[in-house]
């Protein structure tokens, strides 16, 4: 499967935390590697998943039904945002 980078799904993600995080610094929890949220490999079908560009590990899924999105942000152990 194809994938797309974090800039694919940066309206999504402005609309859950209300700020452009496109730039945002994030630490992955399986390998430990700093990337920016830009950058990380994004998966659509009927939801969303992205993965670590370096080791694959799951970052996050949104899942979104009617009124509702389910969020599981594991695979980040952190997230830096620019103030
Ligand atoms: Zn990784």
């Amino acid at each position: 499967m194809t994938h797309l980078d974090g800039n694919a799904i940066a309206g999504v993600l402005e609309q859950l935390f209300g700020r452009d995080l496109t730039l945002a610094s994030s630490r992955c929890t399986g390998c430990g590697a700093m990337r920016e949220v830009a950058d990380i490999h994004v998966y659509r079908s009927a939801g969303i998943v992205a993965r670590c560009p370096d080791c694959d590990t799951v970052l996050f899924r949104i899942v979104e039904a009617r009124d509702r999105m389910w969020l599981d942000f594991r695979g980040f152990s952190s997230l830096q945002v620019r103030s």
